[in-house]
């Protein structure tokens, strides 16, 4: 019998499609008296991402989802998927950009022209940013101005980890440009007055 080594170990690769299970191995025997080895690899229960061996695997501490790194966001210092996070502390993409520009020093007008958004679209992020109060409109009628709140400081730094690998981050690098050249034109306009 030529194969009988062979035939002692069988193993498989499979995908681990049990929630909140890390890579795990089986064995067990088969009808014909060999051992199976079943190897379970890990995948993001998010984004479908292999998680490695050796990698920290962290779970949602909600749904249990096992995540990959991109995927696990640390919120007053638990883990969560993103969206267990979004119930939590619901915040859009352009949110995130309002919010990052009020940061940053920007005025409304400044970040509408950076964000590219439809008006209605800006104005209702706005409106709800206000509802949720991440930010805060102070001043009256024409001299109204809006300030970041602490809830929205807090939003901010949970999903600019979140967001560092994604569009967020081209979104991140023109507003430093946008900043750049504001400050070359002050020091060009006061270059100009001293002259
Ligand atoms: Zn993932
Ligand atoms: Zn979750």
């Amino acid at each position: 019998m030529e194969n009988v080594e062979r035939d002692i170990l069988e193993e498989v690769v499979l995908p681990e499609d049990r929630e909140g299970i890390l890579t795990s191995k089986r064995y067990s025997t088969t009808a014909a008296g060999s051992v199976r080895r079943e190897i379970r690899l890990s995948f993001c229960d998010y984004g479908g991402e292999r998680i490695r061996d050796g990698e920290q695997t962290i779970v949602c501490c909600e749904d249990q989802k096992k995540l990959c790194k991109s995927h696990a966001i640390r919120y007053l210092e638990r883990h969560y998927c993103p969206d267990c996070l979004q119930r939590h502390l619901p915040l859009s993409r352009l949110q995130f950009k309002i919010l990052h520009g009020l940061i940053k020093g920007l005025q409304l007008s400044d970040i509408k022209e950076l964000v590219r958004s439809r008006t209605e679209e800006f104005r209702a992020a706005l409106s709800e940013l206000k509802a949720r109060r991440y930010v805060e409109k102070k001043g009256v009628s024409l001299f109204s101005y809006y300030e970041i709140a602490d809830r929205g400081v807090l939003a901010w730094k949970t999903y600019s980890l979140a967001f560092e690998n994604s569009e967020l981050a081209h979104f991140v690098e023109e507003v430093e440009n946008h900043l750049k050249e504001v400050e070359l034109s002050h020091v060009t306009r006061s270059n100009r007055e001293r002259h």
